[in-house]
């Protein structure tokens, strides 16, 4: 059995209780290895390091050039062991080898993009109004980022705070979600290697409660960055703001994925399958709703049915299975009490609906690709994350009507739109309430592009140049280049 240390002030260590618990391989359903259970002894321990680090250490008399080599030398680090990082991801969330291979080969590209950035960070001189000032502004770092991340993509989401945090100067400590710890405790360790100073990025790892309530409360923690839950998100943002702290969420969706009569049909078909069944339905910005126009409902069902049976299960080493396991033992009931939910709710059950029992699919956690027809939009399959498998297939007669129901739930985070008509596709980009809309493509993610929710699925941006400022704060110095002080009890 492996044992994983966490990492504090550039040491790894067991936690201060002494406490294990085990973390699962989804796709076997056994035991692999075990994580420290920490508690707010160990909190303590990693924010103080870190705090240490921001404050009086190394990291804090580092001018941006420097930082920006470290995150590029981390950058080469990583595209080194991708395929290493990219297995143990797999192992713990069971999430297919070609999207974790993928996205691990893609990770080094924020490192240089925010590298690039570290030494752009710039203050302004203000033309004041005021005679006899000299005015300008500084950007500076939070201070101690605590980084909170769920399980489904432990290192890609971790990378979007990592990164622009460490180029703004702030310090970090992370804590991956309590089913997938390994890959980024294994992750921080090449940050030593690439020459970061101790206490700048510490890994504590353990379960909400007892690791990422404290965490969120600890009075050094200037900035919290979350992507998890909606329900987890409301939690921390009410703790936050006892505090007054600055806080990032990137929670939960149920995003719209429209195909109007005039789009290419074999295209759409591939961007609803791939919007909804990609990574078993486990992404924040799934397409579960596709939203279909009435002329075209039962020719797309067909094709979609028929492309969605050929999707392989299996193994989600081998490079040829298409969908893997539910990354989690709780995750795999929700689903299956949802696909219950919506067969009592009146939906129609066109495609899947059970527990995968391929031989492929061993003892793990698989649930069929699962489609639902004749969905009303008000259901709670309709207006409900699941994160699973599960589509739901909802009608609409014209562009109002699509708008409308698309934006009918308390999410925001994705939207796809697949359409030939150039007008239409501004017209209905432009109505969507959603942080991204993808048109005529589905799910695409880029460094360089600003990635975050409307409504319920969350506060601020990740990725692109302005989420290094999520990560600042600024200041403004008034110099006085020789007025006499006049009248003291009046402003100036
Ligand atoms: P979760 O909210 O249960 O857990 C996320 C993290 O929060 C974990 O590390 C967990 O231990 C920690 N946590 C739990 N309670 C806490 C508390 N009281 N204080 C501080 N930390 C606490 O989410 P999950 O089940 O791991 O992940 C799935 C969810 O994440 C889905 O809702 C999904 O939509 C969302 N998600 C969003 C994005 C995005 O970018 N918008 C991306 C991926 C996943």
């Amino acid at each position: 059995m492996q044992r994983f240390e966490m990492v504090i002030n550039g040491e790894s260590c067991p936690s201060a209780s002494g406490e294990w618990f085990d973390t699962e391989n989804p796709f076997t359903a056994q035991t692999w290895a075990q994580i420290p259970r920490g508690n707010g002894t160990d909190v303590d321990r990693a924010v103080q390091a870190a705090h240490a680090a921001f404050s009086t250490g190394p990291w804090s008399q580092m001018s941006p050039s420097q930082r920006g080599l470290l995150l590029h030398r981390v950058g080469d680090l990583i595209a080194r062991d991708a395929q290493k990082l990219a297995a143990l991801e797999v192992r713990d969330n069971g999430k297919l080898m070609a999207e974790m291979l993928g996205q691990c080969q893609y990770l080094p590209q924020w490192y240089y993009y925010f590298g690039g950035l570290a030494d752009k960070v710039q203050g302004t001189v203000i033309p004041l109004d005021k005679k006899g000032y000299f005015n300008f502004t500084r950007n500076e770092p939070l201070g101690v980022v605590a980084a909170i991340t769920p399980w489904n993509s432990p290192l890609l989401l971790a990378t979007w705070k990592i990164a622009p945090a460490l180029a703004a100067g702030c310090t970090i400590v992370i804590k991956p979600s309590e089913f997938t710890s390994a890959s980024t405790i294994e992750f921080a360790k090449l940050f030593a290697e690439a020459g970061f100073p101790p206490g700048v990025i510490n890994v504590v790892t353990g379960f909400g409660a007892d690791v990422g309530s404290p965490l969120v409360e600890h009075p050094l923690v200037k900035k919290i960055t979350f992507t998890g839950a909606d329900s987890t998100g409301r939690k921390i943002n009410e703790a936050a703001a006892r505090q007054f702290k600055h806080v990032s969420l990137e929670l939960g969706g149920k995003s719209p994925n429209i195909v109007f009569d005039d789009a290419d049909l074999d295209d759409a078909v591939n961007g609803a399958v791939s919007g909804i069944f990609a990574a078993t339905g486990q992404t924040c910005i799934a397409g579960s709703r596709l939203l279909l126009q009435e002329s075209i409902y039962e020719t797309f069902v067909d094709k979609l049915l028929t492309l969605a049976r050929t999707a392989k299960m299996g193994d989600p080493s081998s490079m040829d299975t298409q969908v893997g396991p539910v990354t989690t033992r709780p995750q795999y009931q929700k689903v299956l009490s949802y696909i219950e939910t919506a067969k009592q709710e009146g939906a129609s059950l066109l495609l899947g609906g059970k527990p995968g029992s391929a031989p492929e699919c061993g003892n793990g956690w698989f649930i069929e690709p699962t489609i639902f027809g004749d969905v009303n939009n008000k259901m709670r399959i309709a207006q409900e994350e699941v994160f699973g498998p599960i589509l739901s297939i909802i009608k609409f007669k014209d562009e109002d009507e699509a708008v409308a129901l698309a934006n009918d739930v308390r999410f925001g985070l994705g939207s796809g739109v697949w359409t030939k008509d150039i007008g239409r596709s501004i017209r209905v980009a432009e109505k969507l309430q959603a942080g991204m809309v993808w048109v005529n493509s589905y799910r695409a993610v880029s460094y360089m592009s600003p990635f975050g929710g409307y409504k319920d699925s969350g506060l601020g941006r990740e990725n692109g140049i302005d989420a290094i400022r999520e990560y600042l704060q600024t200041k403004s110095v008034w110099i006085n280049t020789g007025v006499k002080t006049a009248n003291p009890f009046v402003m100036r």
